[in-house]
């Protein structure tokens, strides 16, 4: 489905290389790779041993990078940022990756993810003198590291990650040294690569696959990565819990080519869809998919449940991102311009629409809509999710939960309201099944919060959804 129309954001995706002589190149090819991510800025930090050179603006990566800026962004070492706007609020101040000068050493910070505690811990460093200048609560990590005085940097950053909480994978970069971490629970996915023998990290490994670098392994969830003159050390800053890796990023997120904690996101739609069939069969003459994150999950679907599986709806690739608009209005225009129905496919056909997920609803109506006004004399709506009743606290803006439509309509009532013939979800145990499979549930378990409510970390009464933070 579409990103933009439908009301799911991703909230960033985090890079970086050390040991290469065009460290801010490969860093610029690896931000592209994961543009999907994040379109509302961009930004690489590079390390030439001595110095912190940084650029970064608001937009898409080719946008804010241009043949030019690579002559200054000198360096072995590299860490490099896409965000989407509503962590923290949009504009330049929040673009990462965040840096922090000072007389001794400068440090950089990007981040992926979403701190469930981050308001109680800005209370509390405002209340220490502490000023902070963005709505990021990447510079609330960077002042706890900093307040931690003259230990040695690897300490200072696991003593901030004792006191933070929620969904994190960062990369931090000085003059000297590279510091890889993730959340204790693996809430977002982080990988390590090689290229040659300079060190990769990207949030997917379709970065990789771009840049020609080999998938090595995951960042374990508690662990701290050091790379520096010295070498790769790896330690875990508290032990792993229970690994609780959004579903959603499977589901929608993620690049269908990118293997997240070592399963396909393509292969886990494709079973998504197979446990839909099985779950929610029905009669039809054609199966097809919302593009593109749909696409997979039909595909499964329409084999398990032997339905020819047809190209019933394309994307219009050319569309101006002028429609990026927040208004109900604007948003319904949206699917029109950037989704048409093919009638020679459809037309007097019996047709299951496959999607990944309902947000709102409004973008389901229109396509099923859509599909009708090409003559399918019928339209059965399978999801290959279940239905997203809550807001996400880590880090994925899936709005408010009054916004949600199933959080207050029956499955019957948004079937009604969508206007298709039928409306099925994938149940939540047949989305764990799809991405768990018959691996160990300790180190391959998701989150599953937006669907059931049980969030895997505590949630605090201020604790703040991203995308109304501001
Ligand atoms: S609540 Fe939903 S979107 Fe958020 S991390 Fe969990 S599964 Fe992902």
């Amino acid at each position: 489905m579409l990103a933009e129309i439908k009301g799911l954001n991703e909230e960033c995706g985090v890079f970086a290389v050390w040991g290469h002589e065009k460290a801010a190149e490969m860093t610029y090819y690896g931000l592209h790779a994961l543009q999907h991510r994040g379109q509302e800025g961009a930004g690489i930090v590079t390390t030439d041993g001595k110095k912190l050179h940084v650029h970064k603006g608001v937009g898409l990566v080719n946008d804010v990078f241009s043949e030019d800026k690579f002559s200054s962004l000198k360096g072995h070492a590299a860490i490099g940022h896409v965000r989407y706007a509503t962590q923290g609020g949009g504009g330049f101040e929040n673009v990462q990756p965040l840096v922090f000068r000072s007389q001794k050493n400068s440090m950089a910070l990007a981040h992926n993810g979403n701190l469930v505690n981050a308001h109680a811990l800005k209370s509390q460093l405002e209340a220490q003198g502490s000023i902070l200048q963005t709505t990021s609560d990447t510079e609330v990590i960077a002042h706890l590291i900093k307040r931690s005085g003259n230990v040695p940097l690897e300490e200072a950053i696991g003593s901030a990650l004792s006191m933070i909480k929620g969904a994190y994978a960062f990369s931090i970069l000085t003059e000297e040294q590279m510091f890889i971490g993730l959340d204790p629970r693996g809430l977002r996915p982080l990988s390590i690569g090689r290229l040659g023998d300079a060190y990769v990290v990207a949030s997917e490994t379709c970065a990789f696959d771009l840049i020609g670098a080999t998938y090595e392994r995951e960042v374990k969830p508690g662990e701290l990565i050091v790379i520096d003159a010295e070498g790769f050390r790896s330690s875990q800053f508290t032990s792993p819990l229970q690994r609780t890796l959004c579903s959603m990023e499977y589901v929608y997120f993620s690049r269908p080519d990118s293997d997240l904690n070592e399963l396909n996101v393509h292969a886990s739609r494709k079973t998504m869809g197979k446990q839909l069939a099985l779950e929610a069969p029905i009669e039809a003459d054609v199966v097809t998919g919302v593009p593109d994150s749909s696409i997979s999950a039909a595909i499964g679907f329409s084999e398990a449940a032997s339905i020819p599986y047809e190209l019933g709806l394309i994307k219009n690739r050319y569309v101006g991102r002028t429609f990026i608009q927040p208004s109900q209005e604007l948003r319904e225009q949206g699917v029109k311009m950037k989704l048409s129905a093919v009638r020679g496919i459809v037309e007097g056909k019996r047709v299951v629409m496959v999607d990944d997920s309902i947000v709102r609803g409004t973008t389901s109506r229109r396509i099923v809509r859509l599909l009708k006004e090409a003559g399918a004399t019928e339209v059965h709506v399978r999801i290959a999710s279940p239905p997203i009743q809550n807001p996400c606290y880590y880090g994925i803006d899936t709005s408010t939960k009054g916004e949600l439509i199933a959080s207050h309509n029956s499955i019957e009532e948004i079937r009604e309201i969508i206007g298709a013939d039928s409306l099925a979800f994938l149940s939540t145990e047949g989305l764990e099944a799809s991405i768990v499979a018959d691996r160990d549930i300790k180190d391959h378990g998701v989150c599953q919060a937006c669907f059931t409510g049980n969030y895997p970390t505590e949630i605090y009464p201020d604790t703040v959804i991203p995308a109304y933070k501001d």
